[in-house]
């Protein structure tokens, strides 16, 4: 039973359905075959048996006629002569045959108890009443019609009499019968009907039973897919359809099961990609903020670290290399953090972007994070393999922390950590705490860009000199230009201190056409004494811009006489990439001036090496951050050779900055390096000592020194 029961169950909906409601079609012809079938009979059955019952009637009723028509016949025999009864006795006759024939059918068709008595009674009253008339004929006949008529009188007609009467009692007991025959048939009849109605009744609990089960098993299962569907629309995919079965009802639940699944999983798939570093594994920006949304902000502090020349790695080693350099960096952080915390120090470690990494700690003082700092510092010290080459990791920390602007949320610590990035780059240091510009400071950078214009009118912009040395013949081939300040007040301020507030705010151009002026006042100076010499400007990416550059340019260097062949421009690879569409004709038409490019801090910025060779850039001045300890490691005199090499392989010279040791110096000759600049050779000169310092280093003119082009 319970098997074919689950069989049912798992039947196709259609079929149960059309199952169900095809048996109640079938009940419902049932009943009206029934009932009209019924009907029918009923009404034949009643049709046959009051035919028959009024014959019986009118037999019984002729019965009482030929009686009396016997009755007269006899009463005509008594008074009439011979001849006369000659004619008679056949009627006589005949009438009492018609009774005799009667009474046999009567005894065929009688059954009803009553009626056969009352039959049996009518037969004896005829056979009496027969031989009554039987004795009057014969007295007729034996000529004594006077004891015929007496006997007749006293006999016959009595008899006749109880004859007729008992045949009136026959029809009265057949008239009863009859009755009774109705009453049956008015019952069989309610009967009848109460079967069609118990029928009926049955067909319609059928039809509610199977109206009720096709609710149940319709309705309800999709009700509750319903609310299943609404639980998953809102997130909730662990929400299944609890509908078992094999019909269509079960196999959409089964189908709505699998779609939450995929759901799920894309869902997961699509948080994977959202909040998931794919290179390192590890969380990303988005997931980053999401952690610290629920952390106090004031209990938080940030370790950004930015990969120092990721993009030379990239241009030079290739992108797979770089790929691999990031991954070995995100496994030594990581193993840094999982360490902190097994200590029960609580951190989260992510990378943001590039070369960018980040580490948010909880609940740690300036000095922990600093202790955590010098830690990774130990992990990455030692070189990374990557694609068969070495590598020297840098990393360029920013900290911060909310202890100078408490409540600030954990985005903002972010923004703060990368400010002090920047501040690292530009001051040159390895690391350092974000120090928010406080508004004395402030007030400080805006007095001083205030007194700029004044300070360059008034000649308080100094350009000090720092040599650059050839290193095939050892002698001075140029030298840079850097701005020193003498403020009044103030005494000598440093470029770090104005330089990049200048560019943030537009005001470089100051500094920038003070220093050519001064460059080519000594380039007019020189060229007496020193003509092979060159003075390099540094030029901001705002001057380049500037539509009047040119023309200024040139017109100074009319006005003092000053030959733009020894005129050199160092551009930081940042403000060539910036907006390279508007810098390249400004270039070209400086380039036809005779004035020539070098590329500085070359392999701090983003710089692609396509493009940078579709420029009109002759030197290539290597940051100093490659220079520094090259001689020690295997894997920076590497990197350090495969840079002068492309710097080769596009045409340029090739000067390396910051060199500080003699072991720099003599690597750097091996290696093909052009030129070197650097403490070494000098620091930056104040004008007055420039002069001396030539006639000491410089004692004859070089101008057909290897790098006197340069
Ligand atoms: P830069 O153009 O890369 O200049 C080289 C900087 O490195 C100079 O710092 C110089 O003093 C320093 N330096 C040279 N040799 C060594 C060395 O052996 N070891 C170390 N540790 N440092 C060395 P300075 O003069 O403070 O200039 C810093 C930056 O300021 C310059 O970097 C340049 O980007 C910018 N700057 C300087 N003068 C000007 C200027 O007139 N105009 C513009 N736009 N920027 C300038
Ligand atoms: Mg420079
Ligand atoms: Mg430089």
């Amino acid at each position: 039973m319970h098997k074919l029961l689950t069989r049912w169950r798992n039947r196709r909906l259609w079929v149960r359905l059309a199952l169900g409601f095809g048996a109640l079609v079938v009940m419902m012809v049932l009943v009206v075959v029934l009932a009209v079938t019924q009907f029918q009979s009923l009404a034949a059955a009643s049709e046959q048996s009051m035919g028959r019952d009024l014959q019986r009637m009118l037999r019984v009723q002729q019965v009482r006629h030929h009686a009396q028509g016997h009755g007269s016949a006899m009463a005509l025999l008594l008074t009439s002569p011979r001849i006369e009864r000659e004619r008679i006795y056949p009627a006589v006759d005949a009438e009492y045959a018609e009774i005799d024939r009667l009474l046999a059918e009567l005894a065929q068709e009688i059954s009803a108890p009553e009626s056969t008595r009352r039959l049996t009674d009518l037969t004896q009253r005829r056979t009496q009443y027969r031989e009554t008339f039987a004795e009057v004929v014969t007295l007729i006949e034996g000529g004594d019609p006077s004891s015929a008529s007496a006997m007749f009188f006293r006999l016959g007609q009595p008899a006749l009499l109880a004859l007729v009467e008992a045949s009136d009692a026959l029809l009265a007991s057949e008239q009863a019968a009859v009755a009774e025959n109705q009453r049956a048939l008015q019952s069989q009849i309610a009967r009848s009907e109460w079967q069609l109605a118990a029928l009926a009744l049955v067909a319609l609990l059928l039809a509610a039973l199977l109206a009720w089960r096709t609710t149940l098993r319709v309705a309800r299962p999709l009700r509750l897919a319903q609310l299943a569907a609404q639980k998953i629309a809102g997130g909730d995919y662990s929400a299944r359809v609890q509908v078992r079965g094999e019909d269509e009802i079960g196999k959409m639940a089964q189908a709505m099961n699998a779609m939450a699944q995929a759901v799920a999983s894309r869902e997961a798939d699509i948080e994977q990609l959202a909040y998931v570093d794919r290179l390192s594994g590890l969380p990303n920006r988005n997931m980053l903020r999401r952690l610290a949304r629920d952390l106090s902000p004031n209990r938080l502090s940030v370790i950004m670290m930015d990969v120092a020349r990721l993009r030379t790695v990239n241009e030079i080693l290739g992108f797979e290399a770089g790929d691999s350099l990031l991954t070995q960096i995100a496994q030594r952080l990581r193993s840094v953090v999982s360490s902190q915390l097994e200590q029960g120090r609580d951190q989260v470690l992510a990378r943001l972007a590039g070369g960018v990494f980040t580490i948010l700690c909880v609940e740690m003082d300036r000095e922990a994070v600093e202790r955590l700092r010098g830690r990774i510092e130990e992990v990455v010290a030692t070189p990374m393999v990557c694609n068969g080459h070495e590598v020297d990791v840098q990393l360029i920390y920013g900290l911060s922390d909310a202890t100078p602007a408490p409540g600030m949320d954990a985005t903002g610590l972010l923004l703060c950590a990368e400010l002090a990035i920047d501040e690292c780059k530009r001051l040159k240091r390895a690391w350092a705490w974000h120090v928010p510009l406080d508004d004395k400071l402030r007030a400080r950078q805006l007095s001083l860009l205030s007194s700029l214009r004044r300070a360059a009118g008034g000649g308080e912009l100094e350009m000090w000199l720092q040599p650059k040395q050839c290193l095939v013949s050892g002698h001075i081939s140029g030298m840079e230009g850097l701005v020193r300040w003498r403020h009044p007040e103030r005494g000598l301020i440093a470029p770090g201190e104005f330089i990049p507030f200048a560019e943030r705010t537009g005001h470089i151009g100051v500094v920038t056409r003070a220093m050519v002026e001064a460059a080519l006042i000594t380039l007019a100076r020189w060229s007496d004494g020193f003509p092979e010499l060159t003075v390099a400007v540094n030029v901001s990416t705002l001057d380049i811009r500037d539509a009047l550059f040119v023309d200024h340019v040139r017109a100074l260097a009319l006005r003092h006489k000053a030959p733009l062949a020894q005129l050199r421009f160092e551009i930081t690879e940042s403000s060539l990439m910036d907006d390279a569409e508007r810098v390249l004709p400004v270039l070209n038409a400086l380039r036809e001036l005779g004035i020539r490019f070098s590329i500085d801090d070359f392999g701090t910025g983003y710089s692609s090496l396509a493009y940078l060779s579709r420029l009109p850039v002759s030197e290539l001045k290597i940051d100093r951050s490659f220079v520094a300890g090259a001689d020690t490691t295997g894997a920076a005199e590497a990197l350090l050779r495969t840079i002068i090499d492309v710097g080769h392989s596009l045409g340029m010279a090739v000067t390396a900055e910051g060199v500080e040791t003699a072991g720099e110096l003599a690597l750097l000759a091996r290696l093909g390096c052009d030129q070197a600049q650097g403490y070494l050779i000098s620091r930056p000169l104040d004008p007055a000592m420039v002069q001396n310092f030539l006639l000491n280093r410089q004692p004859k003119q070089c101008a057909d020194a290897p790098c006197g082009g340069v």
